[in-house]
């Protein structure tokens, strides 16, 4: 099948994109790396009569880390962002995450913007950035704001991103200290869109006690999520075995993970809760590391 007709606009400017949004507004979608748009475009899952290719506005794509922040630009590709040690070494726990994404075919045209603005809550980025706190940088012609991710993502494919604004970059907090940080997850064949994942970081003292902890929930619901009580009750202990088993079976307790032909509701919370507990123990091993 082929989209239905649309009239193809490429800018080369931020100015000039927004320009195209504002005029055109819930007419109007932008296209990025395409590997979701452009599905669902073929498929006619979607249409709309404009679509703004961001392809060639080079202002938008980049890795820059200042002030204790890694900003990524939009059309960052997701395999740009795997392949840079510097981003390794600033945000590492974004670096685990990337290769999760599909296929590296897909991560070769896949933006990191795109993939926080498509907002699927399977989706690894959006986890990793509300895990770390990541703040989102947005454009109109009219305005620019910073949200914070948590804020963001408001449920399945929907974000706060209005029909005329644009994502320009994310902004990721570079953990400074004693750190350490897991991604992992499970899918059905490697490059699936995962059933359920986790994204995890803690900070721990010289004596091993958990300062800070962070844990970003994908699949187990309409948008990434925090588990604040699992947290809270990992800050402040130096966790054995039997502690790290609670705190996993807390982290979903409360939670009603979707329930589909790929998995149970209830299969969803237990690898849930086995990742929360290994990503745990991993993050935590390396924090404690001299
Ligand atoms: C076979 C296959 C497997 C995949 N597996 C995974 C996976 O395991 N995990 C995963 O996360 N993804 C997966 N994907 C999706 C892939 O990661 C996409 O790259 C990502 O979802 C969208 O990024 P994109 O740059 O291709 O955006 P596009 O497809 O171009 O756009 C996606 C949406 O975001 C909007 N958008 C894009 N950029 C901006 C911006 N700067 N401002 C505002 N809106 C914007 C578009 O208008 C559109 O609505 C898979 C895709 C395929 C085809």
């Amino acid at each position: 099948m082929k989209p239905a007709p649309f009239e193809y606009h490429a800018p080369d400017s931020v100015v000039d994109t927004v320009g195209l949004l504002a005029e055109h507004a819930d007419e109007c979608k932008v296209l990025a790396g395409g590997q979701s748009l452009v599905p669902m475009l073929a498929l006619r899952l979607t249409r709309f009569e404009h679509i703004v290719d961001l392809n060639r506005v080079d202002e938008l794509s980049g890795v820059s880390r200042t002030n204790g922040t890694l900003r990524v630009g939009a059309m960052t590709r997701q395999r740009a962002v795997e392949r840079d040690p510097g981003v390794a070494a600033a945000v590492p726990l974004l670096a685990a995450a990337v290769p999760f994404i599909g296929h590296t075919q897909i991560r070769n045209r896949g933006t990191v913007g795109g993939s926080i603005a498509h907002a699927d809550p399977a989706s690894e980025l959006p986890a990793v950035a509300l895990a770390l706190g990541a703040e989102l940088e947005i454009a109109s012609a009219s305005a620019t704001r910073r949200v914070p991710a948590a804020e963001f993502f408001e449920g399945t494919w929907t974000t706060c991103l209005a029909d005329d604004e644009l994502l320009i970059a994310v902004h990721f907090p570079v953990w400074e200290g004693r750190c350490g940080f897991a991604f992992e997850e499970v899918a059905r064949r490697s490059g699936d869109f995962a059933l359920a994942g986790v994204a995890t970081a803690v900070e721990a003292d010289a004596g091993g006690i958990v300062q800070r902890a962070a844990l970003g929930l994908l699949g187990m619901g309409g948008t990434p999520l925090r588990p604040p009580a699992a947290e809270a009750a990992i800050v402040g202990r130096s966790p054995n075995a039997s502690d790290l088993d609670e705190i996993a079976m807390l982290a979903v307790s409360d939670l009603d993970p979707p329930d589909d032909v790929h998995g149970s509701s209830t299969y969803r919370r237990r690898i849930g809760a086995h990742l929360v507990r290994t990503t745990l123990a991993r993050a935590i091993e390396e924090a404690r590391r001299p």
